[in-house]
C-alpha cells in the first residue's frame, strides 16, 4: 500500500527564519500539495538555552505572508497534537527509558566539570575527547558503575542524562532522495545525549520520536541536519521501527553571492539585501533588520526565488506562480550541490511580477504611497501613471522615483540639462509653445503631440531644440516618459503653468 504523504517543516524558534528556512519550508509544502498529503508545522522548542520570544510568531507570520497553509501545526491543530515540543514533554522519557531498558541507550553521571576536564586532557595531548565506545566503559554511567551504585544514583536523584549507545564498527547505509547513497561507519559517531537532565529531549530524541508518531512519510530538511542522520537511523532501528521509518532528503546549502561559503544575515548586511521573509526586530537590540516584504517584494516574486535556489525544474521556465510550482515540483530535480544567491536576479524576479501587474493593481498598490506623501490622486491618473512608467520600475516604491513629476512640479532644474537645452532664443520659443498648447482643446497625446510638431515644422525649428526645453519645464531634467503622455495627465492647466514657471524659473549659469 503506497504510503500516505506526510511532511513537516520542524523549525526552531531561535531567532528569524532565513532564506534557506523558508525554502525548506517551500519544498516540504510543494512536496505535500503535489502527493496530496499534508504539510505540517512542528515547532522544535525543547532547547530552552536558545528560544528566542518572538521568534514561533514570526515563522506563522512568515509562512502565512508566502501563502504556504499549514494543514496540522500549534495554530491549526489536528489529531497529532500537542505540535510544540515542549508541550509535548511528557511523552519523552518513556521513550529513552525504553531505550535504556533494551540496551540500547545507558544513563550517564558524568558532571559538566568531569566532561570538561576530560576534553582539557585530551585536548593537552592533542586528541579530541569523543564520548564513544573506546571511552564509555571508562566514565560514570550504567555500562560501567556497578548495579548498586547506579540504584544508589537514581534514587538520591542525582543528575543524569540518557546517552545512545552507538554499536560499535557498524556500516549504516541510507538511501537520501537527493544525494543517493550514504554510508557512515558507526566508529565516526559519538553516544549522543538523547534526554537531559533537565527533563527534556535533546533534538535527536524529540525529531525522531515526533516523526514516528506524527506518522511522517518524508524529512526534507537542510544539508547541516545530514551528519545527524546515521543516529536518527540508528533510532529507529533500536525503536523496531524501521519498517514506518521517513525517506530522507537533504537540501543543498545556500551559498553566498559569490559561490564562497554558506549564506549568512551578515553577507545580507554587507551587500544590501534582505535575508528574512519579513522585517525582523531583534528583541535584544530593537534593531529591525528589514525583510523580504519591507524591501517591497512580492510574496510570488519570493517564492520563485527561493524555488529556484537549488530546483531546477529542465526547461527554461523562470516564473512560476505556486499552482505551477506544485505542478512541477520533484524531488529529483532539486540539485545536490549548493546553490549560490543571486542578489540582482532577486531584484529581477520582483520586477518580472511588478510588470505583470494590470496598471490598476499597481495604482492600487501605490496610491497609499501617494497619501503619505500628501498627494491626492484620482484613481484613473494613478492607473494611467503606473501605465507609463511600470517597465522602469522593479519596486512598487521605486514607481515615486519615475513618476513624482506626474503628481507634483519641478522645484529646481537640473543644471546639465539647462546648460544643454536652454539657449537664449529658449524662452521666446517656449512662449510660443504657451500659445500653441493653450490653443488645444483635445488634449490627448495624439493630438498635442501632432499640433506641436506641426507648429515646429511650420516654424523650422529642431524637433530636440524644443521638446528637451518643454520638457526641462515640465519635468525639471532630462527624465521621464513620453513627454505628451505626460501632459495629458498634468492636463492644459497645469502644463501651461509650468511652463510659466519655467520662464521664470530656469536660468542659464
Ligand atoms: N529543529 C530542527 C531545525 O531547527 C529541525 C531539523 C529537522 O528538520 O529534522 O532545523
Amino acid at each position: 500500500m503506497k504510503r500516505q504523504v506526510r511532511v513537516r517543516f520542524a523549525p526552531s524558534p531561535t531567532g528569524p527564519l532565513h532564506l534557506g528556512g523558508m525554502r525548506t519550508a517551500l519544498f516540504n509544502y510543494l512536496f505535500a500539495r503535489k502527493n496530496h498529503g499534508d504539510f505540517i508545522l512542528r515547532i522544535e522548542d525543547t532547547d530552552q538555552s536558545r528560544y528566542v520570544q518572538g521568534a514561533e510568531e514570526y515563522i506563522i507570520k512568515s509562512l502565512d505572508w508566502c501563502g504556504i497553509k499549514v494543514d496540522e501545526g500549534v495554530r491549526e491543530g489536528g489529531s497529532f497534537g500537542p505540535y510544540r515540543q515542549s508541550e509535548r514533554k511528557p511523552i519523552y522519557p518513556k521513550y529513552a527509558e525504553k531505550l535504556v531498558d533494551t540496551g540500547h541507550a545507558y544513563y550517564a553521571f558524568d558532571t559538566t566539570e568531569e566532561l570538561e576536564a576530560r576534553r582539557k586532557e585530551y585536548e593537552a595531548r592533542k586528541e579530541t575527547f569523543i564520548y564513544d565506545a573506546s571511552i564509555r566503559s571508562g566514565m560514570k554511567n550504567s555500562l560501567s558503575l556497578p548495579e548498586e551504585e547506579i540504584q544508589r544514583r537514581l534514587d538520591s536523584d542525582d543528575p543524569y542524562v540518557i546517552r545512545f549507545k552507538i554499536p560499535e564498527n557498524i556500516e549504516v547505509s541510507i538511501n537520501d532522495l537527493i544525494r543517493g547513497e550514504v554510508v557512515v561507519n558507526t566508529s565516526t559517531l559519538d553516544d549522543k545525549v538523547l534526554f537531559k537532565s533537565d527533563g527534556m529531549p535533546t533534538y535527536h530524541l524529540a525529531n525522531v520520536v515526533d516523526d514516528y508518531l506524527m506518522k511522517i512519510s518524508h524529512v526534507i530538511r537542510g544539508e547541516e541536519w545530514l551528519p545527524s542522520l546515521p543516529l536518527h537511523v540508528l533510532l529507529y532501528r533500536a525503536f523496531g521501527w524501521e519498517n514506518k521509518m521517513p525517506e530522507f532528503a537533504h537540501m543543498p546549502l545556500t551559498l553566498k553571492p559569490d559561490g564562497k561559503g554558506k549564506l549568512s544575515k551578515r553577507d545580507g548586511d554587507l551587500g544590501g539585501f534582505p535575508i528574512f521573509p519579513l522585517n525582523w526586530p531583534d528583541p535584544k537590540t530593537n534593531k529591525i533588520s528589514k525583510g523580504y516584504e519591507g524591501y517591497g517584494y512580492f510574496p510570488e516574486a519570493f517564492i520563485n526565488i527561493i524555488a529556484l535556489l537549488g530546483w531546477n525544474p529542465g526547461t527554461t521556465q523562470e516564473i512560476f506562480s505556486m499552482d505551477d510550482l506544485i505542478r512541477a515540483f520533484s524531488i529529483d530535480k532539486v540539485i545536490k550541490a549548493g546553490s549560490r544567491f543571486d542578489p540582482e536576479k532577486a531584484k529581477w524576479y520582483n520586477q518580472q511580477y511588478l510588470r505583470a501587474k494590470s496598471d490598476r493593481e499597481l495604482a492600487m498598490l501605490f496610491q497609499p504611497i501617494l497619501r503619505k506623501k500628501g498627494i491626492e490622486a484620482d484613481d484613473l491618473t494613478v492607473e494611467k501613471a503606473c501605465g507609463l512608467i511600470k517597465e522602469r520600475a522593479s519596486f512598487v516604491h521605486e514607481l515615486w522615483d519615475h513618476a513624482w513629476f506626474i503628481f507634483k512640479a519641478p522645484e529646481e532644474y537640473d543644471p546639465k540639462a539647462v546648460n544643454k537645452s536652454w539657449k537664449e532664443q529658449t524662452p521666446g520659443i517656449m512662449k510660443e509653445l504657451y500659445e500653441v498648447l493653450s490653443r488645444i482643446t483635445d488634449f490627448t497625446p495624439a493630438n498635442t503631440e501632432k499640433v506641436v510638431r506641426k507648429w515646429i515644422e511650420e516654424k523650422d525649428y529642431g524637433v530636440g531644440q524644443v521638446m528637451n526645453a518643454f520638457r526641462l519645464c515640465i519635468v525639471g531634467a532630462a527624465i521621464g516618459p513620453h513627454l505628451f503622455d505626460i501632459i495629458e495627465l498634468l492636463g492644459k492647466t497645469e502644463t501651461l503653468a509650468r511652463i510659466e514657471t519655467g520662464l521664470e524659473n530656469i536660468k542659464t549659469s
